[in-house]
């Protein structure tokens, strides 16, 4: 399963940043899936509950924003947000280049310790 590398590797990345951070547990964890990311929210989910185990995520809930995809015209120059997989300009009806939505980022966490939350910003 696809899902469950992605969240080990998420697991790991958020584990490691906390320990140096001196936070001793995750309550919550921000995670923002692009629609075209091609990972599915509700596996990632289960994924997370099977993995966090004896992490200092163990008590943590993962919340996921899906992410809508973006697409874009070559012709008009215009960005469009589609809740689709694919779509033609609403403009001149040519195929749009696909723009975004493939995101799959840790926007943030909280948990308890001196410095226990962090955004990401971007
Ligand atoms: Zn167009």
């Amino acid at each position: 399963m696809h899902e469950l590398s992605l969240i080990s590797a998420l697991v790991e990345e958020v584990s490691r940043d906390a320990q140096e951070r001196g936070v001793s547990r995750i309550t919550t964890v921000n995670l923002a899936v692009g629609k075209r990311a091609h990972a599915l929210p509700h596996a990632l989910l289960f994924c997370f509950d099977l993995i966090k185990q004896d992490t200092i995520l163990a008590d943590a809930q993962l919340i996921i924003e899906v992410v809508p995809p973006v697409f874009y015209c070559e012709r008009c120059g215009l960005n469009e947000v589609h809740d689709k997989l694919w779509a033609n300009c609403a403009h001149c009806g040519l195929p749009t280049v696909p723009a975004g939505g493939m995101e799959l980022e840790i926007r943030g966490y909280e948990g308890d310790g001196p410095d226990a939350r962090k955004e990401n910003k971007n």
